[in-house]
């Protein structure tokens, strides 16, 4: 399929008309926090430079989720059933570090052996429109992770800013379909996607910032006891907002609640969340729930579904009230010695 252009002022029309089919999610800042919310309608959507503070996990790995509801009576308990099936979906304007961490997401959570019947129905049901960053942070290293600014991993569709409009690229096949239900569109023209590839090379060039991963998955292995998680975890508060703005980060906590069964975000940098019944908590103090954060994401996951499971979207530096900054950590266990294993064994 042909690429495709819009121009920015017709964007609230194409909206209004998937609208009519698709529930529709987007950036939209709402109490300062910007956020990938369901939309209420097409003026809403919010598509500055910035990527949005909370990650658009929460489409599919809600901040709080019902499981499902119960009545108990004197001698049984009747569960209702779960709501599992959810209608068609759009998010827009997820940016390429995002679109690739629900790459790594459906990895872990709707691969292999247990998967999250909740999150696979929304993941199903869902075709993801992209927007390409053409000015990075100074914190994002998503170039580092194997991703771009101009990334398409996860992507059914990416948009690119070409000033007064909006390149489309149909990327999967559900991105075609998608497209074509707008007969309206226009083709592009060759300076329209020009433009977009010199956007797109000098965005990949205002990636500054560069984090050597080569290796330190294997590095770790031999750093259980290294006394570097001391070092590190010297200023964390253990206030666990790395974790949950992290837009790979999908541990939870289950509760029940005035008869339903609900998950909740929940964070390894919590002290509460290897506490066991008995009292015993494997990991009692900061050191080892930074560990286990860095651990989860440079080693853990490397072994388990060969990737890290960090996609260098830089927000848990830019929302660190401590500024302990990750790129700094993994710069540090890079410049470790190679012979760091044998050291530890
Ligand atoms: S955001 Fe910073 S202070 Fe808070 S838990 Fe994470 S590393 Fe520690
Ligand atoms: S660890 Fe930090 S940089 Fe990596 S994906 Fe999570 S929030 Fe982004
Ligand atoms: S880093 Fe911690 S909160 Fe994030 S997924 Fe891993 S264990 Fe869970």
């Amino acid at each position: 399929m042909k690429w495709k252009v819009i121009e920015k002022s017709k964007l609230p029309n194409l909206i209004g008309e998937l609208a009519r089919e698709y529930e529709i999610f987007a950036p939209v800042d709402r109490k300062s926090i910007g956020s990938f919310e369901r939309l209420a309608s097409g003026s809403e959507v919010s598509l500055d430079s910035r990527n949005t503070k909370k990650p658009p996990k929460d489409v599919f790995i809600p901040q709080t989720e019902t499981l499902f509801t119960y009545k108990t009576g004197k001698q049984e308990v009747e569960l209702a059933a779960p709501q599992v099936v959810i209608g068609q979906r759009v998010v827009l304007a997820v940016r390429p570090c995002d679109a690739k961490s629900f790459v790594l997401l459906d990895k872990f959570l709707s691969s292999g052996e247990y998967k999250d019947a909740y999150y696979k129905e929304k993941r199903k049901n869902t075709t993801i429109v992209g927007l390409a960053c053409n000015h990075p942070l100074s914190t994002c290293f998503c170039t580092s992770l194997g991703g771009s600014p101009h990334g398409k991993e996860g992507l059914d569709v990416l948009l690119q800013d070409i000033n007064d409009k909006y390149l489309i690229e149909p990327i999967t096949e559900r991105g075609e379909k998608l497209i074509e239900k707008f007969p309206w569109l226009k083709e592009a023209e060759r300076a329209d996607i020009d433009k977009a590839k010199k956007l797109s090379d000098d965005a990949e060039a205002a990636v500054k910032s560069k984090v050597s991963i080569d290796g330190v998955d294997n590095k770790l292995d031999g750093m259980f006891d290294d006394p570097i998680w001391e070092q590190i975890c010297q200023k964390c508060l253990n206030c666990g907002i790395c974790t949950f703005f992290c837009p790979t980060c999908c541990c939870f906590d289950v509760l029940d609640e005035d008869g339903k069964r609900i998950r909740i975000w929940d964070s390894c940098q919590f002290s509460c969340f290897t506490l066991h019944g008995s009292g015993h908590n494997p990991r009692p103090s900061g050191k080892e729930r930074m560990r286990q954060r860095i651990m989860h994401k440079f080693n853990y996951f490397v072994k388990t579904h060969g990737e890290s499971f960090c996609v260098g979207c830089g927000r848990c530096i830019q929302e660190c009230p401590v500024n302990l900054d990750i790129r700094e950590v993994v710069g540090a266990i890079s410049a470790l010695p190679t012979d760091k294993r044998s050291d530890n064994d």
